[in-house]
């Protein structure tokens, strides 16, 4: 029989429940803080927690980690909401860290009951210098050894708001000494004075990430809580709140981290996202040059394809890089097998066939997608003039050009062949048209012998008088470098790239005229495109998704 390879995560629950976990407990959760919104990065870990919630059959939340009202906005839920559902999962659950604000409240009450935690009110400054070092211990707070009854006054009066921010903490009692830095009296609650977008001003104290995300996962019942690996020194404290609230006949969620997912060319952190925003780098969150879910979206990306970005990558223990030429690779894949192709011309150059008809039209049959044999065909004009890519022609041209040259013959995609005859030019030297004739008997597919003539190539064009102008948008990468962040002495956005935008007009065959917002097409033998959604039916607006690797071959 064939054994299918665990990732090492697969492998922890594997053995969870050899070590008896009935399969039924199996539970987990995607935590998303709602301070900005997802990125490539989120959808791996995304990808693993529901790709396990299938596998096992098992219930996934979406667990909204809200627990400072300064960074966080509904907004950013629903955005975080929507890109989860775009990229086709379901959660079991919607919860929110702040649905448990009264049972983390009530169980810090009982911590300073137990001498377990107490309330600390030095300057932020004078609590870091008692901290110590990775190796030297810390000392404690003069306030460590407050009564119970002045601890819990105090807390009381922290919440009902009595206190301006940061003039008291609740901290928990470990041990100041702990090699662990993260295991000396960390902080439990804050005072927060800030609307919360859930719970609006009822609390003026807030809950720790440490202190709120086990016990969320606990009451939640989850069994493997998933993070990324920046949370490995946290796991002794996850655990040690874990030790001092768990019931034995529950399930105690498991901590395990995983490598991020890290892309380059491209930052995925929030907090640098939303200054990229802010500073107007980008226009929006879901500016197509953006690595979060929504600017991929709108560049054309398909669920399918950051699906199997996600999966094929997959999660490691130690960070890396990938390129961002592994998540381009994926796009093209699906793209290739689902985008009608189509013919558009972005930096047109006028070619005129002479021995055409000036007021005829022909209409021609042309395949919609050779890899799909569902996808049909539909019909393309042609007429005495069209319009070729500028660098598909070549006066001099070498023996290898393999495009239309003065005296040779080049096929017209779905068309006929033509021959180089002569240019016009303008006085200072430019090509304004190019003449051309072409044979009468070369139709493609009508089988006649001038038909199956050999030529040296085969060209995508519109005709003049039919073609749609739109507006195309190019992008190239945001920065410049392969890892912005990762330089000391340099600032991330020093790397931006001035000329990641790039606007052009151009000319698109008349079936596209009905395009509809994030339809996506392959302009032979220059791209993916999608319908962005600044387009209207007065003006398309188009995004290039992602080169071709390949032009066609006929
Ligand atoms: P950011 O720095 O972008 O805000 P975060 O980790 O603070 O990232 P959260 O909203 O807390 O963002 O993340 C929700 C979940 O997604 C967490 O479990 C987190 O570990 C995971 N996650 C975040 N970024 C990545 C990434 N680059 N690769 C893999 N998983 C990630
Ligand atoms: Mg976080
Ligand atoms: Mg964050």
């Amino acid at each position: 029989t064939e054994e299918k390879s665990l990732n090492f995560i697969e492998q922890i629950i594997e053995e969870d429940l050899k070590n008896g976990l009935s399969q039924d407990k199996l539970r987990f959760r995607f935590p998303p803080e709602p301070n900005g919104y997802l990125h490539i990065g989120h959808a791996s870990s995304i990808a693993l927690n529901f790709g396990l919630g299938i596998d096992y059959q098992a219930p996934v939340n979406l667990r909204f980690d809200d627990t400072n009202p300064a960074k966080e906005e509904q907004e950013f839920v629903d955005a975080i909401k929507r890109d989860v559902e775009w990229l086709g999962y379901q959660w079991a659950e919607e919860r929110y860290a702040s649905d448990y604000f009264q049972q983390l409240y009530d169980w810090a009450v009982e911590f300073i009951k137990n001498d377990k935690a107490y309330v600390d009110s030095q300057t932020s400054e004078e609590m870091a210098t008692q901290k110590g070092t990775p190796t030297t211990p810390g000392t404690d707070s003069p306030y460590r050894n407050r009564s119970v009854e002045e601890n819990l006054d105090l807390f009381e009066r922290m919440k009902n708001g009595e206190f301006a921010e940061g003039t008291h903490i609740l901290r928990a009692k470990i041990d100041m000494k702990s090699t662990n830095m993260l295991m000396r009296d960390p902080i439990i609650y804050r005072i927060i004075h800030k609307h919360h977008h859930r719970t609006g001003e009822k609390w003026c104290i807030y809950p720790m990430y440490d202190w709120a995300h086990g016990e969320s996962d606990y009451l939640e019942q989850i069994s493997h809580s998933f993070c990324t690996l920046e949370f490995l020194p946290h796991r002794e404290l996850y655990d040690w709140f874990l030790d001092q609230v768990v019931d034995k006949n529950l399930v105690r969620p498991k901590q395990r981290e995983f490598a991020r997912r890290n892309l380059s060319h491209t930052v995925v952190s929030k907090r640098k996202l939303l200054q990229l925003v802010n500073e107007k780098h980008v226009n929006g969150w879901d500016d197509p040059r953006m690595s979060t879910i929504s600017g991929l979206r709108r560049r054309g990306y398909t669920p399918a394809s950051i699906r199997n970005f996600a999966n094929t990558t997959g999660i490691a223990k130690r960070e890396n890089l990938i390129d961002v030429s592994v998540l381009e690779f994926c796009i093209r894949e699906d793209l290739n097998k689902t985008a009608p192709r189509v013919m558009a011309v972005l930096d047109p150059v006028k070619v005129v066939i002479t021995n055409f008809p000036e007021e005829k039209e022909e209409w021609l049959e042309a395949e919609n997608n050779q890899e799909d044999e569902n996808a049909g065909f539909r019909k393309v004009p042609l007429s005495r003039e069209i319009f070729i890519e500028r660098e598909d022609f070549m006066e001099d041209a070498p023996a290898k050009f393999f495009r239309l040259t003065l005296g040779k013959e080049v096929r017209l995609k779905n068309a006929y062949i033509i021959k180089g005859e002569s240019v016009v030019k303008d006085d200072e030297g430019n090509i304004t048209e190019i003449h051309v004739t072409y044979d009468t008997d070369s139709l493609s597919g009508s089988g006649t012998e001038a038909s199956q003539r050999k030529v040296s190539g085969t060209l995508h064009w519109v005709s003049i008088q039919h073609a749609i102008e739109a507006e195309i948008r190019l992008y190239d990468r945001l920065f410049t470098d392969e890892a912005p962040d990762s330089h000391k002495e340099k600032d991330f956005l020093e790397f931006v790239n001035p000329d990641s935008l790039k606007v052009i007009t151009g000319y698109l065959e008349p079936s596209l005229a009905t395009a509809q917002n994030e339809d996506k097409f392959q302009f032979q033998r220059l791209g993916y495109f999608t319908v962005d959604k600044d387009s209207t039916a007065e003006k398309l607006v188009f995004n290039r998704t992602v080169g071709l690797k390949d032009a066609w071959e006929e």
